[in-house]
């Protein structure tokens, strides 16, 4: 079997080599899946219930040991791979109290009833990208198995090892054999091979906007079904009334956490005219305040990015008559950037629209409140953004008008596992998280019984 080299992206270290699944490897998984299902589907609500449960306990029981494997893995700091962790745990927990609750309706009709099941969809693919190994897997996997399905995940080629970690825990708490299996190699192999085979009834794929979109096109002739998180160029939207010291002083966490490498990432920051000076003086005192350093550390607050090559991309958009400031980073081996900041005056400028993915966040100015909403909705993306204001009517109003799946007013917070997620426009399609998430791992049957016989 071919293999894959994972490297330490803050020490260059190679630190495990994992298989590289062929074709074949992933027709075999999907196939031992299928059959898995068949069981799965009809174990007793209560009894996949308590083996969820079992599940979130192992994980709880492993979170140092999976935060040090990302740590390792991903260069994430220690604290925010310990909570990824805990999300994990947290996530399982939440739908381990679906499967007693996958309630259908009953309808009234005449000369008879009426009544609505949802049944599991079958074998699910999850693709899970490199910016967030656990999270983004237990928001797919979690709800999944407790609709009843079964699930083949593939985590980026770059970035394995707590998904590998996450399968054995998933035996050690007692889920059955082939009910969550994870198949490590590339997209253009495993992926692919996901996306094409009609035994998988549903893909959740996250990533960039560009292979979403292929993978919709490629589910279409099967019908297969889809859910995408896709991309963000999120509008932190900075109003005169604001608290500016908080405003300014949280500004770099709502775009630099996890080195920018957030597809929540408010990377636009649109301040109104009259308060911009006064914004970039105490930004700047924010910005070269961000601790970036060794990601082992508990102090260290942003750590590298995840490889040579996106670090030469992200690159790409510091231009440095732009400039506007930046903090500090370590030099040498490793994958760094130092947070960036951009000033932009012409709108039409590629890091106002691009995703860049990385610590570099343009700044432009706005003239009022129309004005801040339509610049705020001038992306392709519309996934998360933030307002400030103490003017709680217009909170409400700019809340309303900006085309976004996820919105914070005076805070950076996004995503919990018990309320919705997903992305407006070319962010993405579908929702996880939140009380109705295993509506996208189960079918709506409608079964009409007549009594009048
Ligand atoms: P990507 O290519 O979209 O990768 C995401 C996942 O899809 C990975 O597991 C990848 O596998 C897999 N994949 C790639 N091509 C595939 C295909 N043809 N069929 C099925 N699966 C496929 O993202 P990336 O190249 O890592 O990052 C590029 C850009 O995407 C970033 O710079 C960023 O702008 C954006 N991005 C967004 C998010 C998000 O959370 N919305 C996450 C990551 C990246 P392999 O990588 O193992 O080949
Ligand atoms: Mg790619």
């Amino acid at each position: 079997m071919s293999t894959h080299q994972v490297i330490n992206p803050a020490t260059e270290a190679v630190i495990a080599t994992v298989p590289a699944a062929s074709e074949q490897d992933t027709k075999d998984a999907i196939a031992r899946s299928a059959e898995a299902f068949k069981t799965w589907r009809n174990v007793a609500p209560g009894e996949r219930a308590r083996l969820l449960r079992s599940f979130a306990q192992v994980v709880e029981a492993n979170i140092p040991l999976l935060a040090k494997l990302e740590v390792e893995n991903s260069g994430h700091t220690i604290s925010n791979a310990t909570w990824e962790a805990g999300n994990v745990r947290d996530v399982l927990n939440y739908y381990a109290g679906a499967p007693e609750r996958n309630f259908g309706k009953q309808i009234p009709v005449a000369n008879g009833v009426d009544i609505t099941f949802r049944e599991a969809i079958g074998v699910v693919g999850i693709i899970v990208p490199w910016n967030f190994p656990m999270p983004i897997a237990g928001w797919g996997f979690a709800p999944a198995l407790a609709a009843g399905c079964t699930v083949v995940m593939k985590p980026a080629e770059v970035t394995p090892l707590t998904a590998m970690k996450l399968a054995e825990l998933a035996l050690v708490a007692g889920i059955p054999q082939d009910v969550f299996q994870v198949v490590t190699g590339s997209g253009r192999v495993v992926g692919e091979t996901l996306v094409q085979d009609p035994r998988v009834a549903k893909i959740v794929f996250t990533g960039s906007t560009e292979v979403g979109t292929s993978i919709m096109a490629k589910c279409a002739p099967n019908v297969k079904r889809v859910t995408l998180e896709l991309g963000g160029k999120s509008a932190n939207v900075i109003f005169e009334d604001a608290d500016l010291a908080k405003a300014a002083a949280s500004a770099p966490y709502g775009v630099f956490d996890n080195a920018g490498q957030d597809c929540c990432a408010r990377s636009r920051i649109l301040v109104q005219e009259s308060i911009y000076e006064k914004f970039m003086e105490q930004f700047e005192v924010a910005v070269k305040n961000v601790k970036v350093a060794d990601p082992t550390l508990d102090s260290t607050e942003m750590g590298p990015l995840i490889t040579a090559a996106h670090k030469k991309s992200v690159e790409s958009y510091i231009d440095e008559s732009l400039v506007a400031f930046r903090g500090t980073a370590p030099t040498g081996t490793g994958f760094w950037i130092p947070p960036t900041v951009l000033a932009i005056t012409d709108r039409k400028h590629r890091a106002l629209s691009e995703e860049i993915f990385g610590p570099v966040v343009a700044v432009t100015t706005f003239k009022d409140e129309a004005d801040a909403i339509e610049l705020a909705n001038a992306s392709e993306y519309g996934l998360s953004g933030s307002i400030w204001t103490n003017n709680s009517a217009r909170a409400f109003r700019v809340a309303r008008g900006i085309e976004s799946g996820n919105l914070s007013v005076n805070s950076h917070s996004s995503v919990r596992y018990w309320t919705p997620f997903g992305g407006f426009k070319k962010s993405g399609l579908g929702r996880e998280l939140g009380p109705d998430a295993l509506h996208a791992f189960t079918e709506e049957k409608n079964v009409f019984f007549n009594t009048d016989i």
